[in-house]
C-alpha cells in the first residue's frame, strides 16, 4: 500500500509540494496527540499539523458538533444568515480587546478559509483605509503564499521570488532576525533565568539597534507611504524567533506615525499557544489594527478570520471590497465554537502555559548538555531548538545531519517540524492538550538523537 502511495503522489501532485523525510510518512488516524501510521505505529505528535491541530486531533466534543453539524447544514454562503456564523462572531468578539470588539453600528470580523487570504485582506483593508500602498514585513517572515502575501513572507529557506510585476512587493525590515541563532536576542522568557541572561545590557542596545534600522526603512523611497506593517508576534516558520522586548511597541508607534495600520499575524501564535495570554500581540502590550488568524482556529478545519476596528471595517465596506463563497461556513464556524469552548473548558491556555515552560526548561537544560543545541526558546507551546555546529562559531548544523536526527526522532516517536534560514531550528509545537509525562518522552527522544549524532 505504502509504494503504491508513493507511486500516485509521484504522478499526480505537484512537485512544488515536499514532504519531510526520505520515505515520507503516510498517516492513517489520530487521537488527541498521537497519530498513527498505516502499520500501526505510533507518534507523539510535537507539530500538530504544522501548528494547527489546537486542541488535539479528532477531540471528541469537536468531532460531535462538526457530525451534528453535517448532518443539518454544510453551506448557505454569506448571503444568507444561519446559527453558527453568528454564534462564533459572538464567541471571537468577547475574546478580543477594544476596539476590535464587536460594535453597534460595524461588522469588524470577517471570515476567511486560510491564513494567506486573511492577509491578502489585511493588507487590501490597510491599503483602503490608509488610501497609501507601501507594505513593511520582516525578513523572515512568513505571511502565505498568495501572490500578495509571496510578497511579504521571507524566510531563508522558502524565500520565494515573485515574477516581476507581480502580486505586492513589501520593504523588508530589518535585515537582523534571522541566521543561527537569529532568535538569541532578548526576550521574556524563563529560558533566561537559567542562563542569567549574559546578554542584559546588549539586548537594549539590540532593541535600539533594530529601531534606528527600522526608521531608516519606513525612510526609503519604497516605504514613504506606507499603507501597513505586519508581523508575527513571534516568528515561527523562521524558527520560533523572538524580537527584543519593547522592539513592536515602538514599531507601532512609528508606523501610525506616518499614517499606517499595524497588523498582527496570529496564525501560530493566536488562540492561546502562547500561554501567558490568548493572543500574541499581548505579550508585547501592543494593540494591533487589524488580526488576522487560521490555523488553530479550526483545530485543522479550513478556517481563518481578520479582525478589525470599526473604522477599517468602514473603509472596506464603503468600496465593497470583499466577499468570499465559503468565509463563515456552517460547518467551519461550528468547529470553531467548539474549539473555543474546549481550550476554556480544558484550561488548554493555562496548560500552554504551565507545559511550555516546564519544556523550555527541560530543552534548556539539553542546550547545556550538547554543544550541537545553540539556542533553545520561544513561550508556551511553541518553541524553537536551534542546531549549530559549535557555539563558539555558530554555524548551522549543516542540512543533512539536521534531516538525521529528525528522521531518527520519526523513528523513535516523535514528529517535530523544521524551521529557520538554514533549516536548522525544531520547531515544536504540539497539541494544547499535551501533558508532561509525554513532554519527558519527547525529551529523551531528543538526547537519544543528539547522543546517536555525536557517536
Ligand atoms: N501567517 C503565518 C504566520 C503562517 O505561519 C502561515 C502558514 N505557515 C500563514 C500566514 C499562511 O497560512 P495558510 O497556509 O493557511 O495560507
Amino acid at each position: 500500500a505504502y509504494n503504491r502511495v508513493l507511486e500516485i503522489h509521484k504522478q499526480h501532485l505537484s512537485p512544488v509540494l515536499t514532504a519531510y523525510f526520505s520515505e515520507p510518512l503516510l498517516l492513517h488516524q489520530g487521537h488527541m496527540e498521537w497519530l498513527f501510521d498505516y502499520e500501526g505505529n505510533r507518534y507523539l505528535d510535537f507539530f500538530s499539523g504544522i501548528v494547527t491541530v489546537s486542541v488535539g486531533h479528532c477531540h471528541p466534543k469537536v468531532n460531535a458538533v462538526a457530525q451534528k453539524q453535517l448532518g443539518r447544514l454544510w453551506h448557505t454562503s454569506a448571503v444568507f444568515f444561519h446559527p453558527p456564523i453568528h454564534e462564533y462572531a459572538e464567541k471571537l468578539s468577547a475574546l478580543l480587546p477594544e476596539p476590535l470588539k464587536h460594535s453597534a453600528e460595524n461588522q469588524v470580523i470577517f471570515l476567511m478559509n486560510s491564513g494567506s487570504e486573511a492577509n491578502d485582506l489585511a493588507m487590501l483593508m490597510a491599503r483602503a483605509h490608509s488610501n497609501n500602498t507601501d507594505i513593511i514585513s520582516f525578513r523572515g517572515a512568513y505571511h502565505g503564499c498568495s501572490p500578495y502575501t509571496l510578497g511579504l513572507t521571507n524566510v531563508g529557506f522558502h524565500k520565494m521570488e515573485l515574477p516581476s510585476g507581480m502580486g505586492c512587493q513589501s520593504t523588508m525590515c530589518p535585515d537582523v532576525f534571522c541566521g543561527p541563532w537569529g532568535g538569541s536576542h532578548c526576550r521574556d522568557s524563563p529560558v533566561q533565568t537559567i542562563r542569567k541572561c549574559s546578554c542584559a545590557p546588549d539586548c537594549c542596545q539590540a532593541k535600539d539597534q533594530y529601531i534606528e534600522q527600522f526608521k531608516d526603512t519606513l525612510n526609503t523611497s519604497v516605504a514613504k507611504s506606507i499603507a501597513g506593517f505586519f508581523a508575527e508576534p513571534i516568528q515561527g516558520v523562521n524558527g520560533v524567533v523572538q524580537y527584543p522586548k519593547g522592539f513592536l511597541k515602538e514599531a507601532f508607534e512609528l508606523v501610525r506615525e506616518r499614517g499606517g495600520v499595524c497588523i498582527a499575524d496570529e496564525v501560530q501564535t493566536g488562540f492561546g499557544r502562547l500561554g501567558s495570554h490568548f493572543w500574541g500581540f499581548q505579550t508585547h502590550g501592543v494593540l494591533p489594527d487589524i488580526v488576522t488568524m487560521a490555523k488553530g482556529i479550526g483545530n485543522g478545519f479550513p478556517m481563518a478570520a481578520v479582525v478589525t476596528t470599526p473604522e477599517i471595517a468602514k473603509s472596506l465596506a464603503k468600496r465593497l471590497l470583499h466577499f468570499n463563497t465559503f468565509g463563515g461556513n456552517p460547518i467551519a464556524c461550528a468547529i470553531g465554537s467548539s474549539v473555543l469552548e474546549v481550550i476554556k473548558e480544558e484550561n488548554l491556555q493555562e496548560n500552554s502555559q504551565e507545559v511550555g515552560t516546564y519544556m523550555l526548561l527541560k530543552f534548556a537544560k539539553l542546550r547545556d548538555e550538547f554543544e550541537i543545541v545553540g539556542d533553545v526558546r520561544g513561550k508556551g507551546l511553541m518553541i524553537g531548538i536551534e542546531m549549530v555546529k559549535d557555539k563558539t562559531s555558530r554555524q548551522p548544523l549543516p542540512r543533512e545531519e539536521v534531516n538525521q536526527i529528525h528522521q531518527d526522532c520519526k523513528r523513535m516517536g516523535l514528529l517535530i517540524g523544521r524551521g529557520g534560514t538554514f533549516s536548522q531550528t525544531f520547531r515544536i509545537a504540539p497539541s494544547m492538550c499535551i501533558t508532561k509525562p509525554e513532554v519527558d518522552f519527547a525529551v529523551e527522544v531528543f538526547r537519544s538523537a543528539f547522543i546517536q549524532h555525536m557517536e
